[in-house]
């Protein structure tokens, strides 16, 4: 449940109603917009309680209560209606400039990672990919390099000066990844291990929250609520692909969810063209489709010698293409109105 203020409420309205409702028990969460104030009051929310409630829509200052259906709450636009800006080392996710997150799947050694790095950085990238700890499929593959790839990573940054996004898979890897990682990744598998979502929920680190693979939007958002509701409101998510019965490609961008989910949350969203195609010749084109249809930001795998890649070495850009791809994508942001 919100109660939505008028523009014009003052402060000490704002306060009355706040006590109010502090007396009613449930966890309250303020918002304070450009154009007015939301308290949103957590948890579920029966009958009774609905009856001590309502009657606020007639405290001076109110101008309306409403009842959050959907199952996500803090996340959805109904309860803030601007869009959610994530500040990473002054680099701003959601807003008006396009962010694009490169590097390779995994980090494989200290030379190409700097040199991936250096690449990346040249062709325009804001934020550095890699992961240390990876998902695979067959536990004969490469299962990343752990904490010394945490430190291939942050050396990286230190040269190019790029945040860094990598994954961790388990809530006893956070202490680690925490101490190298500017955003947290929560990798498509891993969307509803709700015990590490709680987890990450206590962190200060903004969270990239992929989608899974077999997962609705509305089970995306549910996802990122285990977070929000846990503290931590700095939450970007993901649409890397689902499955369908196509089988022309790895998997199927969701075109529809990136506008989709910006109707229904005012969390920035990201779109992964590399998983979801899983072929190099197909990521520039699914890439400035993504940006097209309002996605806030790109994650890209780019490797100097795919060939040798330990991971999604056929979904890799070499870097020159991924340098031809920031050119193209700057012509969509001119289109529609963002910068890259
Ligand atoms: C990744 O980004 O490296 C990755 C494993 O992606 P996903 O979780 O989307 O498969
Ligand atoms: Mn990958």
């Amino acid at each position: 449940m919100i109660i939505v203020f008028k523009p014009e409420a003052t402060e000490k309205q704002i306060q009355h109603v706040l006590e109010k409702v502090k007396t009613s028990g449930f966890p309250v969460d303020i918002n304070r917009g450009a154009e007015r104030t939301i308290i949103g009051i957590k948890g579920k929310i029966d009958q009774v309680a609905r009856l001590r409630i309502q009657p606020f829509e007639a405290f001076p200052g109110v101008e309306k209560v409403v009842s959050i259906s959907a199952p996500f709450k803090l996340v959805s636009r109904q309860y803030k209606p601007q869009d959610t800006v994530i500040d990473i080392e002054g680099i701003k996710i959601g807003g008006k400039k396009v962010v694009v997150m490169a590097g390779p799947c995994s980090v494989e050694s200290r030379e190409i990672m700097l040199e991936v790095a250096k690449k990346v950085k040249l062709a325009g990238a804001r934020i550095l990919r890699g992961g240390a700890f990876k998902p695979r499929t067959s536990p004969y593959s490469f299962q990343g390099l752990g904490e010394e790839g945490l430190q291939y990573l942050h050396e990286a940054k230190e040269k190019t000066g790029l945040p860094i996004v990598t994954e961790l898979m388990d809530p006893r890897q956070i202490a680690l990844v925490e101490k190298y990682a500017d955003i947290l990744q929560i990798g498509a598998r891993n969307m509803q291990n709700f015990d590490l979502l709680k987890e990450v929920g206590r962190s200060k680190k903004p969270v990239l929250l992929k989608r899974g693979m077999g997962s609705t939007v509305e089970e995306l958002l549910m996802s990122a609520e285990y977070i929000v509701s846990e503290g931590n409101p700095h939450v970007i998510l993901c649409e890397r692909g689902i499955r369908t019965f196509e089988s022309a490609t790895r998997f199927t961008l969701d075109i529809n969810a990136i506008p989709v989910i910006k109707q229904l949350s005012h969390l920035p969203v990201v779109a992964d063209p590399s998983h979801a195609t899983g072929q190099r010749s197909l990521v520039a084109s699914v890439a400035k489709a993504a940006l097209a249809a309002g996605a806030d930001g790109l994650i890209i795998e780019v490797h100097t010698n795919p060939e040798i890649a330990k991971s999604d070495g056929p979904q890799s850009l070499l870097p020159s293409m991924f340098s031809d791809l920031m050119e193209e994508l700057k012509k969509v942001g001119h289109a529609i109105g963002r910068e890259i």
